[in-house]
């Protein structure tokens, strides 16, 4: 090679910005300006500083309050969507789905039997959750049980808890100790406490309230952290020692699968589809909200291995969640989905396993997370390391030495203050998960305050993200004098952070 080529090679290795591995093929633009100072904090005010009532079409900043249904898509999928086949009983996209869910994860998730289904299309994650333990229940009577039925999981996401308890179990949560530490090295956060598992399953009385465990990847609720591969076969190999069936929520499975490649050891030569397979073999079944790594903006499903411990141990399970999906879903081909969704969904399973598009989502995720760190001067004002689809920010870190206290809501504050500046956030913390009990606030236990930055796939460029990051580092420096918050409506309610009302302490009412 030529010396002038070599020492160009050179430099353009060492480029530290990398362009992104797509472009743009159509943008939408705001109806709004930036500018709009006081109109979004007359709006806020009317909204009663509640996130998820303020109009959409008002924020000229980063819409980050879910990364849930509100990807971007591609245009190979836009042009499946032209493709979709809208008859009523077993539509292209159907077998379509069928197939690439065997591409996806493997031949073990194979429907051999003709006679019996195995994948279950719903509109959403939750209805599939909704499906899954509400016919779990019913088969291990689940509501005249003496002792409560369990299923212990690293982190069950708000719905899967709402719909395991819905149904009379109890859901419990083996958090990683890990999780709590700021320990920059820990990689695996989202891990399932294994000695916490072991001691559950060891104790007789305990194994027998154990119908099924689950592992949520990434952990969700957790952080957004990444499971290990180590971690699953870890809980695998305990489970199958007490014949106890393992499902993955399986929400981020790429995002997960990139962080086991990337960190976890012996993992290096590995791609991203052969790590998904290596998790997928673990388990039984899982359940997937589609709008999260199917790209796509609606979706759901249960999928079950047809031969497994599961399948073993609850024989009528899959035909009893035929009815039940035939009754609130519709027919099984297609399972409260169009045609062409499937279609989209099928083109999103198989770009969200490219290395680019995972390197490139991960990546910005955690400069934005930097971004933030190094404008506050503060690494802890963020979980760190920076898991898979979002930032979270630490409210009581951000807080601290400040006159607000819980009862100030600083979290709810924070989001408040941030929708002003036109930007949207979502509190996670003392509000969401705490509740009230004969007039007092009961925080969630364990402690769990921040606000969460979930950031869409494939919608903002890095700019956007990091002009969110100078207003939040703004707020950081004027936090001793910022105000808290009084509840004025809705503090008693159930889910309540998605009913409530709030008002500024320097606001009269
Ligand atoms: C989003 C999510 C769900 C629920 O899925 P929806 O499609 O929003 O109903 C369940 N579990 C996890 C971990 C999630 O992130």
């Amino acid at each position: 090679m030529d010396r002038w080529l070599k020492d160009f090679a050179d430099q353009f290795r060492r480029t530290k910005i990398r362009n992104r591995p797509y472009r743009n093929a159509a943008v939408s633009f705001r109806r709004c300006a930036q500018d709009d100072f006081e109109a979004r904090a007359r709006l806020a005010r009317a909204v009663g500083l509640n996130t998820f009532l303020f109009p959409a079409d008002r924020i000229p900043g980063c819409d980050l309050l879910t990364d849930s249904g509100t990807t971007t898509m591609t245009m190979d999928q836009w042009s499946q969507l032209l493709l979709g086949d809208e008859s009523y009983g077993s539509n292209e996209g159907y077998f379509a789905f069928k197939n690439q869910i065997v591409e996806t994860f493997g031949p073990a998730w194979e429907n051999r039997d003709r006679f019996v289904e195995n994948t279950f299309i719903f509109h959403q994650g939750r209805a599939a959750e909704h499906g899954m333990f509400k016919v779990l229940a019913g088969l291990i009577d689940a509501r005249r049980a003496k002792d409560r039925f369990l299923i212990p999981s690293n982190g069950h996401f708000d719905t899967t808890q709402a719909n395991i308890e819905d149904n009379g179990l109890e859901a419990r949560n083996l958090f990683s100790p890990e999780l709590r530490r700021h320990d920059l090295k820990a990689r695996f956060k989202g891990d399932m406490d294994v000695r916490a598992l072991r001691a559950l399953l060891d104790d007789p009385a305990m194994r027998r309230r154990i119908p099924l465990v689950y592992l949520t990847i990434t952990n969700n609720t957790g952080g957004g952290q990444p499971v290990s591969l180590s971690n699953i076969r870890a809980v695998r190999r305990l489970t199958t020692r007490h014949g106890i069936p393992l499902f993955l929520d399986a929400c981020r499975f790429a995002e997960n699968a990139w962080f086991i490649r990337h960190h976890e050891p012996g993992m290096a030569q590995r791609t991203v589809p052969e790590v998904v397979r290596l998790v997928f073999d673990q388990v039984d079944g899982f359940h997937i909200s589609l709008k999260k790594d199917g790209l796509a903006n609606i979706g759901g499903a249960l999928v079950v291995k047809e031969k497994s411990l599961f399948t073993e141990r609850f024989p009528k399970f899959r035909s009893l969640l035929s009815d039940h999906q035939i009754l609130v879903e519709g027919h099984p081909t297609y399972g409260g989905l169009a045609g062409r969704d499937l279609k989209g969904i099928v083109e999103g399973l198989k770009t969200v396993v490219r290395e680019d598009y995972l390197t490139h989502r991960i990546h910005q995720v955690q400069r934005f997370g930097a971004r933030i760190q190094e404008l506050c001067g503060n690494k802890k004002v963020i979980m760190s390391p920076v898991g898979g689809h979002a930032v979270y920010l630490d409210i009581d870190e951000f807080f601290a030495r400040t006159r607000l206290k819980d009862s100030d809501l600083p979290g709810i504050a924070l989001t408040g203050l941030l929708l002003i500046a036109g930007h949207r956030l979502c509190e996670l913390g003392v509000y969401a998960f705490g509740h009230r009990e004969q007039g007092r606030e009961i925080p969630p236990n364990p402690r769990v305050n921040y606000v969460r930055a979930a950031v869409p796939r494939l919608t903002y460029e890095d700019q956007d993200l990091f002009a969110l990051a100078e207003v939040i580092a703004g707020l950081y420096r004027q936090r001793d004098s910022l105000p808290g918050v009084t509840v004025t409506h809705g503090q008693d309610l159930r889910l309540r952070h998605f009913k409530s009302r709030f008002r500024f302490k320097s606001e009269r009412s």
